[in-house]
């Protein structure tokens, strides 16, 4: 186990942003949940479970928490026949460096996920997502510490209740700390990927049948014209959701606004695009202090590394609100924001 403390959270966080916290302490084993206990228990702190900081961001001062993180680098093929691999992977592998292990190996199943930021351990909580698939189809248990019972817990896909971006480990934050996740990986040749940008893709490029390879090279493209690179413009990806309505309502929108994206969730839900909802209330490549929003992608907010929580809660309002009086539709935000 390491223990720091007066740590430093704007390096913590992949926007740049935030005061300093009591306590950091890496857990390296299980053994280690005992003293995390013991030290939480004496100091009465808060813990507040963290990744690689690529979708939080912590307020300005002093927070008086417990910051944990898990230390397992391990990629386990537990299982193989002719079909499929399973694998055991530890919290602290990064995410896209597990998907390009999957696609060197010649299994599918999270190729279109290639380039999404952050930490294995993270990926169920927001049941990550995009270009038509998401973590739940591949995950099939995990293994976890309660820190309510103090018990550790093997729980299975079923029981990670995920929906669209969410899960039981979002509903209950700071409750269970994930420590290895597992996935069923297909040893089949992938399907031309359907959403626009990656189709336009295999289009101009005449390819009706890429490779796990030429999937994961289209989406590391596609993306990186999308979004700006945080090591040079800190960010937190979007930082705003992609709405889901009412059907009506969006139909009336529709009507209103013919050129609107919007796709069926359900008999009686519709998703739209919050980067158009944004772009189209005139916030584009707006410029507000520190702060901007992206000249590509209206979700993202950037910092020019100078930014305070306080300037980004009012830019974030203003967007809110400027997307509630054109459309009358209340955007969220989607990391979590930490004070
Ligand atoms: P995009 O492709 O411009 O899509 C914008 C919105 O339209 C998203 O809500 C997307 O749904 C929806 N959409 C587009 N084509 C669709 C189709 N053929 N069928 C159903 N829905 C469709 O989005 P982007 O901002 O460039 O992001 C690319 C992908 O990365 C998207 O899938 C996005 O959701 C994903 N992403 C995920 C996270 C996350 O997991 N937290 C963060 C950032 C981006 P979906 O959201 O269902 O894909």
């Amino acid at each position: 186990m390491k223990i720091e403390q007066n740590v430093d959270l704007k390096k913590m966080s992949f926007m740049r942003i935030g005061g300093s916290a009591r306590y950091l302490i890496e857990i390296e084993n299980d053994d280690d949940f005992h003293k995390l206990i013991e030290i939480k228990e004496k100091e009465n702190l808060p813990i507040y479970i963290l990744g690689e900081g690529s979708n939080t961001i912590f307020s300005d001062g002093i927070h008086k928490k417990i910051i944990v993180k898990v230390q397992n680098n391990e990629i386990i093929k537990t299982y193989e026949n002719s079909h499929g691999v399973n694998i055991k992977v530890g919290s602290s592998v990064s995410w896209d460096k597990l998907v390009e292990w999957t696609v060197k190996n010649g299994l599918s199943g999270l190729e279109l996920l290639s380039a999404i930021p952050g930490l294995v351990g993270a990926c169920p909580v927001q049941n990550i997502g995009a270009y038509g698939t998401e973590i739940s189809e591949t995950l099939t248990n995990l293994r976890a510490f309660d820190l309510v019972s103090n018990e550790f817990y093997e729980i299975t896909n079923k029981d990670c209740q995920f929906s669209y971006r969410n899960s039981i480990f979002k509903e209950n934050p700071n409750r269970f700390v994930i420590l290895d996740v597992s996935f069923r990986l297909r040893k089949e040749k992938p399907k031309l990927p359907t959403y626009k940008d990656l189709a336009l893709y295999f289009l101009t490029q005449k390819n009706k049948k890429p490779s796990l390879r030429e999937i994961r090279k289209a989406v590391i493209y596609v993306r990186s014209e999308k979004l700006p690179d945080p090591s040079k413009e800190p960010n937190c990806g979007s930082f705003f959701k992609n709405p889901i309505i009412s059907k009506h309502r969006a139909d009336e929108l529709v009507q209103k606004f013919p050129d609107m994206p919007n796709f069926i969730v359900n008999e009686f839900e519709t998703k739209l695009s919050g980067g158009w909802l944004i772009e189209k209330s005139g916030f584009k490549d707006k410029k507000f202090g520190n702060i901007k929003v992206h000249n590509k992608n209206s979700l993202v907010l950037t910092s020019n590394g100078k930014a305070n929580f306080k300037e980004l809660l009012e830019v974030r309002d203003k967007i809110i609100q400027g997307v509630e009086k054109n459309f009358g539709i209340t955007i969220e935000v989607e990391p979590d924001l930490v004070t």
